[in-house]
């Protein structure tokens, strides 16, 4: 036996924050990068630049890995069943990314379960898509099922002539119409299992999207109905072993106080995710270390929460350097911990993230302002610090 080495597909933050972790177990961690300038290139010694939609760059890559695993979701699904075939292990599998992947795929698996989703409909035509907002009430919901992120491929429908508007977004193939839900907040229920079974929840989050991008999150989500939290990390859980999940899994919500189970599932992430960010600091076990964990099928760790913890994120704005104001921002709350992503600065681009822990009892919002002022400075620079 010797120490693993584990592949990962994608150089983005998800990868980078893998490299502390590995380090630390005494792991070879091994990046197929995008671009030599990639925010995990610096982070491990080797970071081959390659295609991940390349079969033979990902054969290469794979050669001599323990495992591979990945920062996204967006490998062709037909090369992982192919370097399966030739005996890579490949974590998490083809069939359980594909609810990752298609959220048509994903509304039909969660509706077998019987897992609360929204009303929803597969969609092939302006026409289909008038009669589900005539059905269900408007205003909808239009996805495409495969491609979206950060609140592109969804689109909001308020009544018939939106519809029509949408008939362009035909042209790629069927759509997915969901109800918009009534929400009063966004969670999110983060789970990691391994190949063997083992499976662990962390407690369930409140996320804040400014945009539809994840700007805050609040860990444990508060004054969350107990049964919902209970029934929310459940349900996650179930999707992570019937689904077979390995690795760190997100189970984004939609919180429905006092209809149906209290939530309703709005989308899957198999990988590490933005609202998980905290367990870095916030948890006795890391989702960064757990993944590694998780995909090596070693025992996970524990994940419970040290304290409420805010995370905040920061994205590119105006202000190109993000060091003008960095021992400003450290100054002005000691207790924050700062995760930079060593990104190049574009407009709205996730550049690096904060958290700080209420390991002295501070209240939500001092926590919430403490690290929005730090997020803020490092955004905006010395110039925009008055
Ligand atoms: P993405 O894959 O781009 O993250 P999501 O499906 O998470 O897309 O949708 C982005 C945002 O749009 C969500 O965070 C939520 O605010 C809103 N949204 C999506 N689906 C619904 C829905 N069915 N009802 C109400 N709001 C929705």
């Amino acid at each position: 036996m010797s120490f693993p080495k584990i592949g990962v597909i994608g150089g983005g933050q998800l990868a980078r924050m893998m490299a502390p972790e590995a380090l630390n177990l005494g792991f070879e961690l091994h990046i197929l990068a995008e671009g030599p300038d990639v925010s995990a290139a610096r982070s491990v010694p080797d970071a081959p630049v390659g295609d991940y939609k390349d079969l033979d760059t990902l054969r290469a890559f794979a050669q001599g890995k323990d495992v591979v695993t990945f920062d996204h979701e967006h490998v062709p699904n037909e090369f992982l069943t192919t370097l399966i075939d030739e005996g890579v292990n490949i974590q998490p599998r083809p069939a359980a990314l594909i609810h990752a992947q298609d959220k048509l795929v994903m509304r039909e698996a969660i509706e077998r379960l019987g897992l609360p989703n929204p009303a929803w409909a597969k969609v092939e035509t302006v026409e289909e898509l008038i009669s589900f907002g005539e059905e269900t009430g408007w205003p909808i919901v239009l996805k495409t099922p495969r491609g979206g992120y950060d609140g592109k491929g969804v689109r909001m429908l308020d009544n018939v002539q939106d519809a029509k508007d949408a008939a362009d977004w035909f042209a790629n193939g069927p759509l997915l119409a969901e109800d918009k839900v009534d929400f009063s907040r966004e969670l999110s229920a983060l789970v990691a299992r391994t190949p063997s079974g083992e499976a662990k929840a962390w407690p369930v989050v409140h996320t804040i999207q400014v945009d539809g991008v994840c700007d805050e999150v609040i860990a444990p989500a508060q004054d969350l109905d107990q049964a919902t939290a209970t029934a929310a990390a459940e349900a996650a859980l179930r999707i992570a072993n019937e689904f077979g999940v390995t690795g760190v899994m997100a189970a984004e919500l939609f919180e429905t106080p006092g209809v149906g189970a209290g939530f309703v599932i709005n989308e899957l992430a198999m990988r590490p995710h933005n609202t998980g960010h905290w367990t870095m600091n916030g948890s006795v076990t890391s989702q960064f270390e757990q993944h590694l964990r998780a995909v090596l099928d070693l025992p996970l760790g524990q994940t419970r929460e040290l304290g409420v913890t805010v995370m905040k994120n920061y994205l590119g704005g105006a202000n190109e350097d993000l060091y003008s104001a960095f021992a400003a921002a450290l100054a002005a709350a000691p207790e924050v911990k700062v995760h930079a992503y060593g990104k190049s600065v574009r407009p709205g681009r996730k550049i690096g993230h904060v958290n700080v822990v209420a390991d002295a009892g501070q209240s939500v919002d001092e926590l919430r302002e403490q690290a929005n002022k730090v997020a803020a400075l490092i955004r905006d620079g010395v110039d925009a610090k008055n």
